[in-house]
């Protein structure tokens, strides 16, 4: 297979040309599989192959883990001080932010995002997460606490060693980001897989981890397969730690393949089903554009998606109809992602595509009302119309169950503590939005719900200083923020005597 792939762009947001090698990133080097194989990446847009890419084994995990292991020993880890770590992520940082509208123009291709969000969230973000990061690496430190005179006692926080990551195809330059940001900064080496269905701005990343000049081994990309590579990153033997996003079910089989082999600590970032919640004495306004933001964002291709719709009775009429509006707008804003008319994309994969639709027909047998969309947009490309169910039943499936993609379920509720009890009713714990223009009311409700992020009058609007994580079956542990530093560090506690003689 040709190593190097060049898709030229000539479109109204970003024309020119970007190369990407297709091999998989090990050791500072590009390499072949030890096994030859290759997975075909898909245009969302238009179900076209865009190119193959190598897909890896579990015997080039191991090579990478290898390596891995010996810069963490000899180049990184504790041989390597935080503030020269920071250094490094902020060169990269300079790297990303010099070639964003390549990585947006990638990332819009192989993910069918609307460019513009591509370049203004979602690189914008990385540039961010990248450079906080950095600053973090030089303050690592523990604390000295006291016990007795005859003793010293303190903690150092160290790096875990080799951490494995692996994660999803909705954000994946973000994500990547996400995970090897803090696993860099606190002294980690990494092996990262990325979705094998989104891998095209992982493997441009890589060519600026050379450029900017970490050493060979601190991070190793292997794509692939998850039940190969991401299987075999979970049970490997010298690797402490594993941090995923992705499925429930997925993180379940990364739990179980850790319990069974060497006991990896393990961060989980999973699915979701937020509810966002809409009070009478809301600003009805603002409140409709936030609740269509929530869910119809990246064709409602993200974790903390406001699926479930909670709507105040005195106001439902009128938010329904405003809500649809803004559905139809984006019907009619549906298509090519590249387009700066464009406000709706495709779905990223015709699994997805299948996956979705079988959802919509779910809600129409269960006995919900199709209140607009849930047609297919054009004959090519993964592309479904922005899709409102009302008339849901809590034990429905479009209710209990994360679709990931643009279909909304709104529910006409009454009084504060029945709307607190449906939207508790799920197994998952990710995010809630809640809008009211009482400020007890609307602080009472985000700490009466069951999850790990509550936006008040907002929705989606991540920071990078600020942790994100679930409750329930929504995940183990959080990113961002300096929370992730401690998901990334052991604690070690030394105590020296300095006086007591037996
Ligand atoms: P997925 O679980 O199918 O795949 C995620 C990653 O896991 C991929 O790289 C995949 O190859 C790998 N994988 C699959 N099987 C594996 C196995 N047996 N062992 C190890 N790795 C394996 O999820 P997806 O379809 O890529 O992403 C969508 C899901 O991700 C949604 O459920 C969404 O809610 C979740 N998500 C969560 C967050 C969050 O922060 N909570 C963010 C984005 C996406």
């Amino acid at each position: 297979m040709s190593a190097k792939f060049t898709y030229s762009f000539d479109t109204p947001g970003f024309k020119g040309d970007v190369t990407i090698d297709t091999r998989l990133f090990i050791d500072g080097q590009w390499v072949d599989p030890v096994e030859p194989a290759t997975i075909d990446v898909i245009n969302p847009a238009t179900g076209k192959v865009i190119t193959p890419v190598s897909a890896g084994s579990a015997k080039d995990v191991d090579i990478a883990v290898k390596a891995a292991k010996k810069a963490y020993k000899t180049t990184w880890g504790l041989k390597c001080p935080g503030a020269v770590r920071g250094r490094l992520l902020n060169k990269v940082a300079d790297l990303v932010e010099k070639h964003a509208d390549e990585f947006a123009a990638l990332e819009s291709l192989d993910v069918g995002k609307v460019y513009i969000r591509s370049k203004t969230m979602e690189i914008t973000g990385v540039v961010a997460a990248l450079r906080y990061y950095a600053g973090w690496a030089d303050k690592i430190h523990g604390k000295t606490i006291e016990t007795n005179e005859n003793k010293l006692a303190y903690t150092k926080h160290e790096p875990y060693g080799v951490v494995g990551q692996i994660i999803p195809w909705n954000f994946p330059m973000m994500m990547l980001v996400w995970k090897i940001a803090p696993a860099l900064a606190t002294g980690n080496t990494v092996i990262l897989k990325p979705s094998e269905v989104t891998p095209l701005t992982a493997l441009r990343f890589c060519d600026l981890i050379n450029e900017a000049g970490f050493p060979p081994g601190v991070i190793n990309i292997v794509n692939g397969y998850g039940n190969t590579v991401g299987q075999a990153i979970s049970e490997h033997p010298l690797i402490e730690k594993v941090a995923f996003t992705g499925s429930t079910i997925t993180g379940r089989r990364i739990l179980k393949a850790s319990a069974e082999t060497n006991l990896k600590d393990v961060t989980l970032e999973l699915g979701g089903k937020s509810p966002t919640i809409i009070f009478d004495d809301a600003d009805l306004e603002q409140a409709v554009k936030w609740a269509a933001n929530g869910i119809l964002f990246v064709t409602s291709q993200v974790c903390i998606a406001g699926s479930r719709i909670f709507v105040q009775e005195g106001i439902y009429d009128a938010f329904l109809t405003q809500f649809t509006a803004i559905a139809k707008y984006l019907t009619s804003a549906t298509g090519d992602p590249f387009s700066h008319e464009t406000q709706h994309g495709p779905q990223v994969s015709q699994t997805q595509f299948e996956r979705v639709m079988g959802y919509i027909e779910s809600g129409k047998q269960q006995g919900a009302t199709l209140h607009t969309g849930g047609e297919r947009h054009g004959d090519e490309g993964y592309f479904i119309q922005p899709t409102i169910f009302t008339d849901v039943k809590p034990e429905m499936k479009i209710v209990q169950e994360e679709i990931f993609g643009p279909v909304a379920a709104i529910i006409k509720f009454k009084t504060e503590e029945e709307v607190i009890e449906a939207a508790n009713d799920t197994v998952y714990g990710l995010s809630c939005n809640i809008f009211s223009e009482n400020a007890s009311r609307a602080i009472r409700v985000a700490h009466a719900l069951e999850a790990g992020t509550a936006w008040v009058n907002t929705a989606l609007t991540t920071e990078v200083a600020v942790p994100f994580g679930g409750y329930k079956q929504s995940g183990i542990g959080r990113e961002l923020g300096e929370y992730a530093l401690d998901t990334y560090t052991q604690v070690k506690a030394v105590h020296v005597n300095i006086g007591l003689k037996l």
